[in-house]
């Protein structure tokens, strides 16, 4: 139930409040694609969207060096904007020009016991278990609750996830319950909504990563694109153009289901399976896919780079929106916590 006053009013547009992000990575690839950015592309029609660039939570492993993160950021940006996430329908904006992330991390840490950061798996791999002595930092612990900050600043309904990252969502719900329970409606409740998005392998068999570079771009051209889809680890049963292989087993194939038109999913299966073709026509298949869909984006991304500074404009404005609303966020949770007002005012 809602009051009129009430922090979490539901939004005009009856729209439901989405809120995700990524830190920012630089150049984004096809598994950045798959994985996140074309779920976002659906969701911005349905949803009211916030699309974060997430630059504090890209500090908890790489606050030795930030020279990268402009630049990054840049990169980023052009991708997301090329690919079609849209200013108009969207709130695109960067985590640390909203410092009023920052103070709600803080009032939330006052309220999460230490076990429920420390249960986070992340925390538990690589400090626990690894043992990894740089990652011991006040910020990696905490960075759950500067997540549950993120979430709750915009009083989102939906948080799209993978499968790891719903404890996120979960320590998200149990500290925003334990606030609502002792203050009243602070916070509205977020849900997660799970992916169901393929795992896209890198063209080496590995996870797709920067630091593998086994990583395609979506800023790759046709050419570059083709060098690394040519060089895709197959099934290892087909050592030659006579043996029979098994899709299932080839990291293309995962590909083909992605980006392939399901028509032609039956005539690659049996060219397979039956020795039909070599795995070079097989690959030229998705490389034509490939093409077809990633033309149009690369497009758009050059004419993008050409207008310099346009990108900056975006997230300025996107910036100037989100400040807005973390500002009505923060006026309320100052209320209802009996807190000073930001301005210094009395309140009355
Ligand atoms: S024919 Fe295609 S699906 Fe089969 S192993 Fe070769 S690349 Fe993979």
């Amino acid at each position: 139930m809602t009051t009129e006053n009430s922090t979490t009013q539901e939004p005009a547009t009856g729209k439901k409040i989405l809120l995700s992000g990524s830190r920012p990575t630089g150049r984004q690839h096809l598994g950045n694609y798959v994985g996140a950015l074309a779920q976002w592309l659906d969701m911005q029609e349905e949803c009211e969207c916030f699309f974060m660039i997430a630059d504090w939570h890209a500090l908890t492993n790489s606050y030795n060096d930030t020279g990268e993160l402009p630049e990054n950021i840049r990169q980023q940006m052009l991708d997301w904007l090329a690919v079609g996430l849209d200013p108009v329908k969207s709130t695109i904006f960067i985590q640390s020009a909203i410092k009023e992330h920052a103070e709600l991390n803080l009032l939330l840490g006052m309220f999460t016991p230490l076990g429920l950061a420390e249960r986070t798996t992340s925390w538990k791999d690589l400090v626990v278990e690894q043992g990894l002595d740089e990652m011991r930092t006040y910020g990696f612990l905490g960075y759950p609750v500067l997540q549950s900050a993120d979430i709750l600043m915009y009083q989102a309904h939906v948080v799209p996830v993978g499968k790891d990252q719903v404890e996120h969502v979960e320590k998200t719900q149990d500290i925003a319950q334990k606030i609502n329970v002792r203050y009243g409606e602070v916070f509205r409740i977020p849900q997660w909504r799970l992916g169901r998005a393929p795992v896209l392998l890198g063209n080496d068999g590995r996870k797709m990563s920067k630091s593998y570079g086994n990583c395609i771009y979506l800023s790759d051209s046709s050419k570059e694109t083709w060098d690394k889809v040519r060089v895709m680890v197959t099934d290892p049963a087909r050592v030659t153009k006579k043996d029979p292989g098994d899709p299932e087993k080839c990291s293309v194939w995962d590909y083909h289901k992605v980006f392939t038109p399901e028509e032609r999913h039956g005539e690659i299966w049996e060219n397979c399976t039956k020795a039909k073709w070599g795995c070079v026509e097989c690959k030229r298949v998705l490389q034509e896919a490939l093409d077809r869909k990633f033309e149009p984006v690369r497009e758009r991304r050059a004419a993008l780079e050409a207008k310099t500074g346009e990108w900056h404009e975006v997230l300025v404005e996107g910036n100037r929106k989100a400040r807005k609303r973390a500002q009505k966020t923060m006026e309320g949770v100052r209320e209802k916590l009996h807190l000073f007002p930001s301005d210094g005012s009395d309140g009355t």
